[in-house]
C-alpha cells in the first residue's frame, strides 16, 4: 500500500518537474507555437530532501522503484544490477542506497528510455556509483575512466539532445549522457540470466524512446510511452506524435501474454503511475485510439484546432485522465494529437 500512497504524492510533484524538462524543450521551439505553455515553471521547488522511495518486488528478477518522479525498474542477479532509468537528480542518492538494498553486486548497465529530466536526472550520479562489465583489452580499450562507472544505455537521438548535438537543446553536464548508443530498432543485453529486448519505437513521446522488455521475468518497462494517470505526452519539440504513442501501445499488446486464473502474466511498469497487467493497456490503447480517430475526422472535415477543441473529442474519458491546468492539459493532448496528423506544411 506504501507504493501507492508515494504513488499519489508522486503526481503533484510530477506536475512541475516535467513541466520544466517540457519547457526545455519549447524554448528551442518557440517559433512552433507549442502548446506547452510555460506557467507551470513559476511553481515552488519541492524539497526533496525528505521524500522516501519505495520498492515493489514485480516478479522473477524485477522490482519497481517508485518517488524518484519517473518509475524506475531494477533488475538484479548473479551478474549485477541494471536499472531503467535514474529518477529526478535530487532522490539520486536514495536511488543508489534503495539498489543496494537488493544487492551488493555492482550495478552495470543504465537504460534510458528518453532523454526528460525525470527520467535521466540522476544519471551522473548514480551510474558513478556502478562499474561497466569490462575485463582485459576491454579496460584498455575503453578508458579505466568509462570502466568506473555503470554503462548508460539509450536511443542514438537521446544522446544528440542532452549533448546538444541536434543543435537545439542546451546540453546538460557530459557525466549524465549516455555511454552507449543504439541505432538499430532492437539492442540486446544478456543480464542475470535473462534476456533484456530493448525496443526503439520511432517518434511517439519523443524520437528517442526504448521500452525495455526483460524475458524470463516477463516484465516489460516502458518509460512514458505509457503512462496510467494522465493523456499520453507528447513531447512534439523532441519529435513525438501521437501515432507513435499508438505504436507503441500496440507493441506492448503485441508482447505481452495476458493471465491466466493462476497466474498475472506479462506486468508493464509505466513511466509514471501504478503497475499494470495487459488489460490496463488494452483499455488505455482503446481509448487513445478512439481520440485519435474522433480528431482525425474532425481534421478531415476541415476543422480548426479551435474548433476541435471546443467539440471535446475527449469528453467521456476527461474525468479519469483530464485536466484543466498543470503541465499536460488536455487542450495541450488534444492540439498535440492535432498536430500529429495534421499535414506539414
Ligand atoms: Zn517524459
Amino acid at each position: 500500500m506504501t507504493a501507492t500512497h508515494s504513488h499519489v504524492r508522486t503526481c503533484g510533484r510530477f506536475a512541475a518537474l516535467c513541466a520544466a524538462s517540457l519547457v526545455f524543450g519549447l524554448a528551442a521551439a518557440a517559433d512552433k507555437k507549442s502548446p506547452v505553455k510555460p506557467a507551470a515553471a513559476a511553481q515552488p521547488a519541492h524539497d526533496y530532501s525528505k521524500d522516501e522511495l519505495h520498492l515493489l518486488k514485480v516478479q522473477g528478477n524485477i522490482y519497481m522503484l517508485v518517488g524518484a518522479v519517473g518509475n524506475i525498474t531494477v533488475q538484479v542477479g548473479k551478474d549485477g544490477v541494471l536499472l531503467v532509468d535514474t529518477g529526478i537528480a535530487p532522490m539520486a542518492d536514495k536511488v543508489i542506497a534503495a539498489y543496494r538494498s537488493l544487492s551488493d553486486r555492482p550495478l552495470r548497465y543504465i537504460v534510458n528510455t528518453h532523454l526528460h529530466a525525470d527520467h535521466t536526472g540522476g544519471n551522473e550520479t548514480v551510474a558513478k556509483s556502478g562499474m561497466t562489465v569490462a575485463g582485459g583489452n576491454v579496460v584498455s580499450d575503453i578508458g579505466a575512466s568509462a570502466a568506473n562507472q555503470a554503462q548508460v544505455v539509450a536511443f542514438q537521438t537521446v544522446l544528440d539532445h542532452m549533448s546538444g548535438a541536434d543543435g537545439k537543446d542546451k546540453p546538460t553536464p557530459q557525466g549524465s549522457w549516455p555511454t552507449e548508443t543504439y541505432t538499430t530498432p532492437e539492442r540486446h543485453i544478456y543480464f542475470n540470466d535473462e534476456g533484456v529486448q530493448i525496443i526503439h519505437i520511432p517518434n511517439a513521446h519523443t524520437d528517442g524512446d526504448s521500452m525495455v522488455f526483460f524475458r524470463k521475468s516477463d516484465v516489460i518497462s516502458t518509460g512514458d510511452l505509457f503512462v496510467t494517470n494522465r493523456y499520453p505526452i507528447v513531447d512534439l519539440a523532441h519529435g513525438g506524435n501521437i501515432q507513435g504513442v499508438i505504436a507503441a501501445l500496440n507493441k506492448i499488446i503485441d508482447i505481452a501474454i495476458p493471465a491466466d486464473l493462476q497466474e498475472d502474466g506479462t506486468l508493464i511498469i509505466p513511466g509514471h503511475g501504478r503497475l499494470c497487467d495487459v488489460a490496463d493497456v488494452v483499455f488505455y490503447q482503446e481509448m487513445v485510439t478512439i481520440i485519435r480517430d474522433r480528431v482525425q475526422d474532425m481534421i478531415n472535415k476541415g476543422m480548426t484546432l479551435e474548433q476541435v477543441q471546443a467539440a471535446k473529442p475527449t469528453r467521456d474519458y476527461d474525468p479519469r485522465y483530464g485536466a484543466s491546468s498543470g503541465m499536460w492539459t488536455t487542450e495541450q493532448f488534444v492540439a498535440a494529437v492535432y498536430k500529429s496528423l495534421s499535414p506539414k506544411k
